[in-house]
């Protein structure tokens, strides 16, 4: 009996009753390891005593203030911590409550930095076809994967399209990378052009895809190219980090590996590290200095919009990670399971590829290794994975029908940065026990 409209509406799922470090546990007493950090949120596992400190320390301050009528010390620590890490420019944060509000946030900046710029005709904004942004409508409208879409269209917005970077299926036999990332550029350029600069906002990514790819990195220079084009066309470059960021890949922010600054930067899910909800926008000081000299508003807000609580957590997150040098052990424990993972994987007859960065990695299942056949999307590889790990007592976040409904299955993993080389290891011997269970069982 449930009251709550939960996401599978014919199946109520296991009550979370308690959580500590790696592990869940529900009301039968069943523990799964947290090999997903939900998806890509619990970056310092559960029950931190640094961050429940923190945020009863607030509580005990104040634990709410509007942003119509004050800033709080709390909020203001938190974005100059940020701003100071962030790619060069990007001086300027705003607080919401998790990463579909951050995104439309960094939609309207945009459009009101060109409305106030004199250009209100910049209506468009160009994403690529294997995306997840976000699920309110905006954001919605800006990802790529069109079941996600289909039933709410028309959207408030049409989105021009162009390719993911996802070299595994997209790289032709003979093609160089450099070769394939040329392509891609190009078609963004045409994209651009046919679309026309003087109408678009901002080209919207991820720069490790998430979700919807299965932590698919970009090739080497795609992004750098990606700048240039924006440069060149006066088109915003919207790096969404809400899955990528805040140290999942090894650095704070994933873009900065790519040696590209982004004018605008969306952050959430590892933000509070699912302590408390909360996204964030980091975004160029210019973009902010023309609505400043302009209207002088910035004609957005929520009501929770820089919640203290939501900020003392997050803040308490960014000092953990320093404190514990969480970077770098994101980076060697990345490698660690990396290496496992080909171990354990790398000679299987259905994992088509191993990919990912820092601590977000994950496996594309495929039907035949040769010639990378999808699994039948009837066959809801996907899900079985997820049964069989869940009755494995294995959190992981594994998702099919990837571009338009047609691209295979994946497992995402991203467990807390926390995870010692043990973790890891009973998380992938759990893992071949759960890939191989839902091949058996979901055989037609
Ligand atoms: N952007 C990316 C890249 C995401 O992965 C997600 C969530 O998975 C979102 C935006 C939306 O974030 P939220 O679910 O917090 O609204």
């Amino acid at each position: 009996m449930t009251n709550i409209i939960h996401r599978n509406l014919r199946q109520s799922p296991p009550v979370a009753v308690s959580a500590s470090g790696m592990i869940v546990r529900d009301q039968r007493c069943n523990s799964y390891i947290d090999a997903s950090g939900g998806a890509a949120v619990s970056s310092l596992g559960h029950g931190h005593p640094d961050i429940l400190e923190a945020m009863h320390r607030q509580i005990d301050i104040n634990a709410y203030a509007h942003t119509a009528f004050f800033t709080t010390e709390v909020a203001e620590e938190l974005a100059a911590r940020l701003v100071a890490g962030a790619p060069e420019g990007l001086t300027e944060a705003y607080f919401v409550s998790g990463g579909s509000e951050a995104m439309e946030t960094a939609m309207k900046l945009a459009r009101q930095y060109f409305v106030e710029s004199g250009e209100p005709q910049r209506t468009k904004f160009i994403a690529r076809r294997q995306s997840y942004h976000g699920n309110t409508l905006g954001a919605l409208a800006v990802g790529g994967n069109e079941w996600r879409r289909r039933q709410f269209a028309p959207l408030l917005i049409d989105v021009p399209r162009v390719a993911p970077c996802y070299e595994y299926r997209d790289r032709m036999e003979g093609q160089t990378q450099a070769d394939y990332t040329a392509s891609l550029l190009r078609e963004l350029e045409a994209k651009i052009v046919e679309t026309g600069p003087e109408n678009v906002i901002g080209f919207c990514a991820e720069p490790v895809v998430g979700a919807t790819g299965g932590a698919i990195p970009p090739t080497r220079g795609y992004f750098q190219g990606v700048r240039a084009l924006c440069d060149k066309y006066g088109v915003l470059f919207i790096a969404d980090e809400v899955m990528c960021g805040m140290g999942r890949t090894g650095t704070m922010y994933s873009i900065s590996q790519d040696g590209v600054a982004p004018d605008i930067i969306t952050i959430g899910k590892g933000l509070g590290a699912g302590y408390q909800p909360i996204g964030g926008v980091l975004a160029q000081g210019r973009l902010v200095d023309r609505l400043r000299q302009g209207s002088g508003m910035f004609q957005h807000g929520h009501t929770y919009i820089g919640h203290p609580v939501a900020a003392a957590a997050a803040l308490a997150v960014q000092k953990v990670i320093e404190r514990d040098g969480l970077l770098a052990q994101v980076r060697t424990r990345g490698e660690t399971f990396m290496g496992m993972l080909r171990n354990a994987f790398g000679r299987h007859p259905h994992v088509g590829d191993i990919r990912g960065r820092g601590l977000l990695l994950a496996l594309e299942l495929v039907e035949d290794r040769e010639t990378k056949q999808p699994f039948a999307p009837e066959r809801k590889l996907h899900a079985a994975v997820k049964a069989c790990a869940m009755a494995n007592g294995l959190m992981v976040y594994p998702m099919g029908g990837t571009i338009d409904g047609q691209n295979g299955d994946h497992i995402l993993l991203a467990p807390p940065f926390i995870a010692s080389d043990a973790d890891l290891s009973e998380i992938v011997s759990r893992l071949v026990e759960s890939v191989d269970g839902a091949l058996r069982q979901s055989s037609p």
